[in-house]
């Protein structure tokens, strides 16, 4: 068994984790609990062994090897093969033909916010195809009968309204009809608008400072002044530190729920808190939260030993040109005085540090706000960025699709273009720049989305030893009039050699389920279905890949792009015990059936995370909650822990 990572995972509760929890609550009561907590969990966390048999189970290994058996012990892959039983007093698992593929890697999300949102929160709402999905969801939310009376079943935003059928909101009825006893709170995207049910309501017509308008069908209303960012703002407000961790281990048994065992978090669209307030603000959208603290409560989690899938964590720095920095007697941009977080961040943070469990990644999805040549305040403070990261031997992104330039600017969008990769030709332009300048090879620089990269730009990325992770989600978007692909091209990613990672870029703007993904990269399938695209519209033409292509880049590429190929993203002897029991055969299955496709057992770090029960096991033993399991050899959490 080999243990590559620096930092044993109970030396970091010793000391990351709890500096960090003290921080939270500013020493005292919390950092007690935490401290008698951690050692009651040191004595739980004698890791339990696990044997799947009777699989097929696609390792992704060099050979690219099926087998039917794998052992864990220890959180490790100790046995790899056919009939694996080298394990003392293991369970068994009896996968009775099942297909099982490495846990997922998401390499762009924005898990944490997910990981923080107020009320009992329905993740799931992403997952239904229609208004009656919804509603079914929100209702099984409160058939758990665990909602206290007037606290809200809320649901924010991956769901908007373009990935359901009807391409609707729910109606104020309809949420009634849904819930009635507790108030509801749908809010659509990062930024609104916002829908409630009739306690919902009565809630916001109640509150003041600020009030919030809410129209007779239940619709809170986004724009110019936001209502429905008024309307989070008083839910926010209210939120618990164990309400925050609370609505952490949710967003955890979801990403379970979908096969996602690790993820590669980027942040938020962070505030620029050289000008603006971090606490919660009536004018906050979803998608703003205060991004040095919103990692508290799962931190807490982590170090209680409860926190049940991986979590890698990226910064992004938000500061671009801001004129109040300027000093007097100063010319702007006076790019000492620039970028005043991303200077200390670079001097006062770890990179890659951290447990297998959670640990620290580096910059991402990006340093400043992309600026282009001609806006020249702007451009010299992200350059500068870009001078940082690299002369401090940080890891560093940018985030850039490409796209079409209209022919003729007076056109409709959509119809006859040309490729439009300026954008993406800076970057790469910059990224020669500074390995002339201070070497970035070593330094595994990405580059998100790309969707339109020449092969060029590949091609000097790739000598650059950067990465890409390529935008999964598009596939809500409509045909483009002129009929060329809407992105990514993926053959000419694939063939271009370089890691290669794919991503949904959850949880504001679009869904985290991993299976969207996974479907539109192999069939360019939109999610629009008629009489004419019973499966969906063809918005990618000539523009798919395999599903072993697919997956990879959902797996080992991610796995590269985290730094982490030597420990994640296959089913290796040695590499840590992370994998997903499918409910259909990812590799069989028809195209429409493929995208439905929903774990039914996810293993991670060596323990069930998730178990539908199809296999019959039930869940591990629990190793949480209750105080008097210190003998507790398990330490799963299955059916009924979400
Ligand atoms: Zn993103």
């Amino acid at each position: 068994m080999k243990r590559k990572s620096g930092v044993s995972r109970r030396d970091f509760l010793k000391t990351g984790a709890l500096a960090g929890a003290a921080a939270v609550s500013g020493g005292g009561a919390l950092t007690a609990s935490v401290v008698s907590a951690s050692e009651k969990s040191k004595r739980r966390r004698k890791r339990g062994s696990l044997v799947l048999v009777n699989g097929r189970i696609h390792t992704m290994d060099d050979r690219g090897s099926v087998v039917s058996a794998v052992a864990i012990r220890g959180g490790r892959f100790v046995e790899v093969g056919h009939g694996a039983r080298d394990v003392d007093n293991a369970r068994v698992i009896d996968l009775r033909g099942r297909t099982v593929v490495p846990g997922l890697i998401e390499s762009h999300t924005h898990f944490v916010s997910l990981a923080n949102r107020p009320g009992y929160h329905v993740a799931q709402w992403e997952l239904a195809s229609n208004v009656a999905g919804v509603l079914a969801a929100l209702a099984a939310r409160r058939a758990r009968r665990d909602v206290p009376a007037g606290a809200f079943i809320t649901a924010m935003g991956a769901g908007t309204p373009n990935i359901w059928l009807e391409r609707r909101q729910p109606t104020l009825a309809e949420l009634d009809t849904a819930v009635s006893d507790r108030p509801v709170f749908l809010y659509f995207g990062g930024g609104g608008p916002a829908r409630v049910n009739s306690l919902g309501k009565a809630f916001f017509e109640s509150v003041t400072n600020p009030t919030v308008t809410v129209q007779a069908d239940g619709a809170i209303l986004g724009g110019n002044p936001n209502q429905a960012n008024a309307a989070l703002y008083h839910l926010r407000i209210r939120q618990t530190f164990e309400d925050k961790k609370r609505s952490a281990r949710d967003a955890m048994a979801f990403t379970a729920q979908v096969g996602v065992t690790t993820n590669f978090d980027q942040t938020l669209v962070a505030l620029n808190s050289a000008t603006q307030p971090l606490d919660p603000q009536p004018n906050h959208a979803l998608f703003n939260l205060d991004h040095y603290r919103m990692y508290d409560a799962y931190l807490a989690l982590h170090a209680e030993g409860k926190a049940f899938t991986r979590l890698q964590i990226n910064f992004l720095h938000n500061q671009g040109y801001t004129p109040e920095l300027v000093r007097p007697g100063q010319a702007p941009p006076d790019i000492d005085a620039q970028l005043p977080e991303l200077r200390e961040r670079l001097k006062n943070q770890f990179q890659f540090f951290g447990d297998d469990m959670v640990r620290t990644g580096a910059i991402g999805e990006w340093a400043a706000p992309f600026a282009a040549p001609t806006n020249p305040n702007g451009y010299a403070v992200w350059l500068e960025a870009q001078r940082l990261c690299a002369k401090a031997r940080w890891r560093n992104e940018n985030s850039q699709a490409g796209g079409y330039f209209p022919i003729d600017p007076n056109s409709p969008p959509g119809t006859l273009a040309v490729p439009n990769t300026v954008n993406i030709q800076q970057v790469v332009d910059t990224y020669k720049a500074m390995e002339a300048e201070f070497g970035i090879k070593e330094l595994r620089w990405g580059l998100q989305h790309a969707d339109h990269a020449t092969v060029e730009q590949l091609t000097a990325l790739k000598v650059l030893n950067c990465g890409v992770s390529t935008s999964g989600f598009r596939w809500t978007s409509a045909p483009r009039v002129d009929g060329q692909p809407v992105g990514p091209l993926f053959p000419r990613l694939v063939q271009s050699g370089i890691p290669l990672a794919l991503h949904q870029d959850g949880v504001h703007i679009t869904a985290h389920n991993p299976w969207f993904a996974l479907h539109y990269a192999t069939t360019g399938l939109n999610n629009i279905v008629s009489a004419t695209s019973p499966q969906g519209q063809q918005i990618n033409p000539g523009q798919q890949i395999s599903r072993q292509q697919a997956m990879h880049m959902y797996t080992r590429g991610a796995a590269w792009f985290c730094n982490r190929e030597d420990d994640l993203g296959q089913i290796t002897e040695g590499y840590l015990a992370d994998l997903v029991v499918l409910d259909k055969d990812y590799f069989r299955v028809s195209d429409a059936e493929m995208r439905a496709i929903r774990p039914i057992l996810t293993v991670v770090d060596g323990k069930v995370v998730h178990d539908t029960g199809v296999l019959g096991g039930g869940r591990d033993d629990d190793d949480d909650d209750d105080d008097d399991d210190d003998d507790d050899d398990g330490g799963g959490r299955g059916k009924g822990r979400r």
